[in-house]
């Protein structure tokens, strides 16, 4: 239940967009629904963006490996917010051509580079990233206690957002908007645990 209502917020965004790239088939787990997209427009749009990608590397003068090549597959299979060691430990884990540490560093770096997924500073320390390219913007609440990423959209903050920069003729390029806090079930959590016992 929780998956689909994902799934369709996501086909509402790439709709509201107007540019179908890609659509993130997983639930809210991030793991890929075993319902495959089988329309071939949708393959063929991967395929456009896997094609972009093999062009950026060349154009950087990076050779198109099985290696590198395998790295972008996985980090398109999800839509999680993902650490680097995290997509590593997939890699090692699952099936596929031997993928060093260092060229999941090297190849998320060239993928931040040329847009295809951005990287978020969640204030604890460690960058996670997630793939962008055929989605609609959105802004994020990082949980202090367990980590959870939560996206959210809100046109009132996006027209603020350009209004503000309009009134200082700032011409915006991109913006990250992160609120650090605690979710729903950390902060009842903290509630509980603070309030005075009764009994006391
Ligand atoms: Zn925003
Ligand atoms: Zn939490
Ligand atoms: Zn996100």
């Amino acid at each position: 239940m929780a998956a689909r209502g994902r799934l369709a917020l996501y086909d509402a965004q790439l709709g509201a967009e107007g540019v179908v790239w890609s659509r993130c088939w997983t639930g809210a787990s991030g793991a890929v629904l075993p319902t495959a997209p089988t329309d071939a427009g949708h393959l063929v749009k991967q395929t456009t963006i896997k094609k972009r990608f093999e062009q950026f590397l060349r154009e950087s003068s990076l050779k198109v490996t099985p290696q590198r090549r395998r790295i972008f597959d996985r980090v398109f299979s999800t839509h999680e917010h993902f650490s680097a060691e995290r997509l590593y430990a997939w890699l090692r884990e699952e099936e596929g051509p031997r993928v060093s540490r260092a060229t999941v560093y090297r190849t998320l770096d060239v993928l931040v580079k040329g847009a295809f997924i951005e990287s978020l500073d969640t204030g604890t320390g460690e960058l996670m990233y997630e793939h962008v390219l055929g989605h609609h913007h959105h802004d994020h609440m990082v949980c202090l206690a367990c980590g959870k990423i939560q996206e959210f959209r809100d046109e009132r903050i996006e027209e603020l957002q350009r209004l503000a920069a309009e009134k200082l003729g700032f011409r915006v390029v991109s913006h990250v908007h992160r609120l650090s806090g605690y979710c729903r079930t950390c902060g009842a959590r903290n509630r509980s645990g603070s309030s005075p016992d009764p009994g006391a």
